[in-house]
């Protein structure tokens, strides 16, 4: 699950992105309105946390203009005690839920796996590619019609590579994706689960290949 944090208060911030990675849950931060419109990607974001207190803007106002924008994933929104007689209006601009600070962490992490496993538009979407088929939501891999099995990490970046086909995808960037906080990962980790999941689809003959770019990352496309 690949998650955008709005949030300006830098300690929560942090808190809560240290939680989540240890959750297994990908975090990219924002700490204003505008740099929300800057991070989040509606090609890899599964779901966003939005505060209503930015420095720049109110978080219903980010959400009325993502909606407006047509992103439809879904939103928590993240709400102080004073502010939750508003909690109807944050539903009524295109929330999918809210939470009233201060919150328990495990509380947000259940919120945002039943999020995720909502079904909608955005997360329901089948990605397939060549004689690929993959579903995120039930982390089914299907090659020629056949299951194959992949590790969490495979899936991890077998799923990155595929929202952007024939785009490069940093090597760094997998690296901070599949290693969250408090967990070794090097830049050679990252070779060993690419080397892992192209022997995967070789094996089932997948019509894809992953290829490297040296010193830059990596990307999937058909095979000539
Ligand atoms: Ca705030």
């Amino acid at each position: 699950m690949n998650v955008v944090i709005v949030e300006d208060q830098k300690d929560l911030s942090a808190l809560i992105c240290q939680q989540l990675e240890k959750a297994g849950i990908h975090v990219s931060p924002a700490y204003t309105g505008e740099e929300a419109f800057e991070v989040i990607d509606p090609e890899l974001h599964d779901v966003i946390i939005l505060d209503r207190g930015l420095p720049d803007m109110d978080g219903l106002d980010v959400l009325k203009s993502l909606r407006q924008d047509g992103f439809k994933m879904p939103v928590l929104i993240l709400t102080a005690m004073d502010e939750l007689g508003d909690k109807i209006s944050g539903l009524n601009s295109g929330a999918d839920d809210y939470l009233v600070k201060p919150f328990e962490m495990e509380e947000l992490i259940a919120r945002l796996h039943a999020l995720y496993r909502r079904p909608s538009e955005t997360i329901n979407v089948k990605l397939e590619y060549g004689n690929l088929v993959f579903s995120p939501t039930n982390n089914e891999l299907r090659i020629n019609g056949e299951a194959v099995q992949l590790t969490v990490k495979e899936k991890d970046a077998l799923e990155r590579l595929l929202r952007l086909p024939e785009r490069v995808v940093g090597k760094d960037t997998l690296q901070s994706m599949l290693y969250g906080y408090g967990e070794e990962g090097s830049q050679n980790s990252v070779e060993v689960v690419i080397h892992r999941l192209r022997k995967k689809l070789k094996d089932a003959q997948c019509n894809l290949e992953i290829k490297t770019l040296r010193g830059i990352g990596y990307l999937i496309r058909e095979k000539d």
